[in-house]
């Protein structure tokens, strides 16, 4: 079975085709980041333009890169929610009215879904996740420690009271003026972070240009401990508040620090819940062995390094599999919406052309009957 996705629920437009047998033939994604850099995050009526402006051709390379036309897909899906509505309407009207036009089946799919079962498709067939496991999704729009008991029924162990971290890395990014990535404004952190304030020419690790004190840093907090909660806007506000404190200006070594700093702090707070996530299923009985990590933020690789080593320290005696989808399919993709949509185009559970977007849509709502995990 192939499906054409179309996923344009932020400021990426996307299409890809996917076949049941796991096979990705092709993945467009055309990037709008740097018109929302000057904004501050995305603005969504450059964003709807961009997707009128971006959708027909997407589309069109995704079919001549997979070698096929239209006529040879045998179902359609695309992003149904949650997600800005305009941006939406622009990839659910092209999907509607290329299956209404070819009579080909339609399904809509939940997007953080799509971020959670991304691994069925890339990780390799023996060492798949087995149900029930935890998935943490970080990314743009959410912050989500979930247990997951069938690829539709999934249970919110905590969610953030506030902000994404993907937001939070965005804003301390732009904050520091850091250099523009391809990958945007988190992925920049990530890479100042690791090349050190001489930008990748200083010693590994990059700490020592000159010598002498350690740069200084803001303190920030470990909010929420101990409850299944997450919280961001306080890790960002503290770096706000320190480079406010000094005019906004600061030398190159101290910029290093913060960024260290908020990425070592924006991360443990994830270890944390995690080591909760974990405590608490094996207080109920629930058996976990597999994690699987997804969205944005999981491209980063401190955090990946980071949640091994916490999940050794959480559970020594049980070995659980941390399973991240490669970090370009971690990004918003349209191949993510094929994947979730595959179960449902092969037991014929599609969506009429009339199906109507979910802006809001809890990742809960897939399936309702699934038990409660938290009392
Ligand atoms: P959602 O999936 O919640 O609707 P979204 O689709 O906008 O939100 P994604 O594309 O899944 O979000 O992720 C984008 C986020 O990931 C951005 O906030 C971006 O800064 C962050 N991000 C991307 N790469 C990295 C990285 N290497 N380190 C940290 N953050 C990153
Ligand atoms: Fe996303």
């Amino acid at each position: 079975f192939t499906v054409l996705a179309i996923e344009s629920s932020a400021d990426d437009t996307c299409a890809a085709v996917v076949t049941s047998d796991r096979q990705i033939l092709s993945n467009v994604v055309v990037r709008q980041d740097s018109f929302h850099e000057s904004y501050g995050g995305i603005h969504p009526y450059i964003a709807i333009e961009a997707h009128q402006q971006n959708m027909p051709g997407a589309v069109q390379k995704a079919l001549q890169v997979a070698g096929m036309s239209a006529t040879d897909v045998d179902g359609i899906a695309f992003t149904r929610g949650p997600g800005i509505g305009g941006c939406l309407s622009v990839g659910s009207n092209a999907a509607k009215t290329l299956a209404a036009a070819l009579n080909k089946p339609l399904v809509g799919v939940h997007h953080m879904q799509a971020h959670a079962l991304t691994p069925f498709l890339t990780t390799p067939a023996n060492s798949l996740p087995t149900y029930p496991f935890l998935t943490l999704l970080v990314s743009g729009g959410h912050t989500l420690l979930l247990l997951a008991t069938s690829p539709r029924a999934f249970r919110v162990l905590a969610t953030t009271l506030d902000e994404s971290i993907g937001r939070a890395f965005d804003k301390v990014s732009r904050m520091l003026a850091l250099p523009w990535s391809a990958h945007g404004p988190g992925a920049a952190l990530e890479q100042f972070c690791r090349d050190g304030p001489a930008g990748g020419t200083g010693a590994p690790g990059g700490e020592e240009i000159g010598s002498g004190e350690p740069a200084e840093a803001p303190h920030i907090p470990l909010p929420m401990r101990g409850r299944l909660a997450f919280s961001y806007t306080g890790l960002h506000s503290s770096v706000e508040r320190f480079l406010h404190a000094r005019g906004g200006v600061v030398d190159a070594r101290t910029k290093h620090a913060i960024a260290t700093t908020f990425q070592k702090n924006a991360v443990g707070q994830l270890e944390e819940k995690l080591a909760l996530g974990l405590q608490l299923c094996r207080r109920k009985g629930i058996q976990i062995r597999h994690v699987v990590v997804s969205g944005g933020v999981a491209s980063n690789s401190y955090l990946r390094e980071r949640l091994r080593i916490c999940l050794d320290e959480a559970s020594p005696d049980e070995h659980i599999a941390l399973i991240f989808p490669p970090p370009s399919l971690c990004t918003d993709n349209a191949v993510m919406i094929a994947w979730a949509s595959m179960h449902r185009f092969l037991a014929g559970d599609t969506d009429d052309y009339t199906v109507e977007l979910r802006r809001k849509w809890s990742i809960e709502e897939l399936d309702p009957s699934a038990p409660a995990i938290l009392d």
